[in-house]
């Protein structure tokens, strides 16, 4: 496309948005399990007009708008209260779970050269199940990354003594999930947190999706294992606001135990021709939209709010437990939260993904084991039933070898 000479009118503009999105994924049906958590219109509502509040505003300025910069303080505080973090602890609203994971890497790597480990050729011991932004930010930073197979058991969950084996004197960190993103499975953070201990090792527990999430199903009595600050050598973990935490997108934390941790975090420098400066995480302009939009949704929901969304996305997901179970599926492991992925002896995952998705629903896959994966929603309440019975038809259709139309995985 070449911009156009004279500007064109807004409201010509804004008929040919809607009418481009009408070829998207409908997601406000509820037969969307990936890419967008859908809390209603009231909460879209809120995110809305509290993003466009500060919208023009910038987060990289606290004297210029120290709205923002109490706001960010209090979605902090929200946090490492909620993940029993101790008096001390420390954080940052990043733009998201790969940004948080990038500056939890960053803060271990500059600790550990502070701390008598050697300066460079660092690795990483994570489990095979943890989120590839781990590569992402260790390719950035030429880190080693060695990731340990789980545990054969069918749980899914990260093995503790395989990796003990894997971390050496050249380690920066140890990864659990909270949970993982491929099965939904929380990994045994207790027992992480024993190796790391014992080997001295930084540990970081990625909560990405579960960080908003947990803390409330515990509340309303789910038996959700010790996975935050509760585990005394968990050193960083990273929890986005912007999946269960139901606020706009370019929302995550990164959090730290202790000031003194997280002080490796911040880049501050005076020696170039501008003004000094520093700035707290990767970003320089830092959207005001997507600190307001947090702020104003977590005070909005409020830990009933919370608990009561929580409530109903754990009873969908039992119900699709029970129901994808009835038609002959395995769940992966013992899922605890939102997600799920299963997988059926007798049909082959990709062909009942294409089955599914020419029925409307666009959801996403697991690769290790092959199994359907859905992120749910509180929205989904309304759609489980719809699910189950479109699930239960193309079951049909492909054991009996119909093809559906062949689908584009370009998405994955
Ligand atoms: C989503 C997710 C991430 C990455 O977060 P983005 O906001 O997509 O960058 C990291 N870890 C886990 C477990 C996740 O679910």
């Amino acid at each position: 496309m070449k911009m156009p000479q004279q500007g064109r009118d807004w409201d010509e503009l804004r008929a040919e948005m809607i009418a481009r999105g009408g070829g998207d994924v409908d997601w406000r049906s509820g037969k969307t399990a990936v890419y967008v958590f859908n809390a209603g219109e009231d909460i879209h509502h809120v995110q809305h007009e509290a993003y466009g509040m500060f919208m023009a505003e910038n987060g990289l300025g606290p004297l210029a708008f120290p709205s923002l910069a109490q706001m960010e303080k209090e979605v902090i505080g929200m946090a490492l209260g909620l993940l029993h973090a101790p008096e001390g602890a420390a954080g940052a609203m990043t733009s998201g779970g790969t940004d948080s994971i990038t500056m939890a890497l960053k803060t271990a790597r500059d600790f550990a050269r502070a701390n008598a480990k050697p300066l460079t050729d660092h690795n990483i011991v994570l489990p095979r199940s943890a989120h590839l932004a781990f590569d992402k930010a260790a390719h950035l930073m030429d880190i080693a990354v060695r990731r340990v197979p789980l545990k054969g058991d069918g749980s899914y969950e990260a093995d503790a003594g395989a990796m003990a084996e894997a971390v050496d004197a050249s380690t920066i960190m140890m990864v659990g999930s909270a949970p993982n993103f491929p099965h939904g499975i929380i990994d045994p953070i207790a027992a992480l947190g024993d190796v790391a201990a014992a080997k001295g090792v930084w540990l970081h527990v990625d909560a990405c999706v579960g960080g908003y999430f947990a803390p409330f199903a515990r509340m309303n009595g789910v038996a959700v294992p010790d996975f935050d600050f509760a585990v005394p050598a968990v050193h960083s973990m990273s929890a986005d606001l912007h999946k269960y935490g139901y606020c706009a997108k370019g929302a995550s934390t990164v959090l730290f135990r202790s000031e003194a941790l997280y002080k490796h975090m911040p880049f501050s420098m005076r020696d170039w021709s501008g003004a000094p400066m520093k700035t707290p995480t990767l970003a320089g302009t830092r959207p005001g939209g997507a600190i307001s939009a947090a702020w104003a949704v977590m005070n909005v929901l409020g830990v009933d709010g919370y608990r009561e969304k929580q409530g109903l996305v754990c009873a969908t997901r039992e119900k699709i437990e029970a129901g994808v179970k009835a038609l002959g599926f395995e769940v992966l492991g013992r899922p605890l939260l939102g997600l799920i992925a299963f997988r059926h002896p007798e049909a082959e995952t990709l062909a009942l993904y294409a089955a599914m998705r020419a029925r409307g629903w666009f959801t996403s896959f697991t690769a290790e084991p092959a199994s359907l994966h859905l992120m749910l929603s509180p929205k989904h309440a309304e759609v489980a039933d719809a699910y189950l019975a479109d699930l239960a038809a193309a079951l049909v259709d492909v054991k009996a070898g119909v093809k559906a139309e062949k689908v584009e995985a370009r998405y994955s």
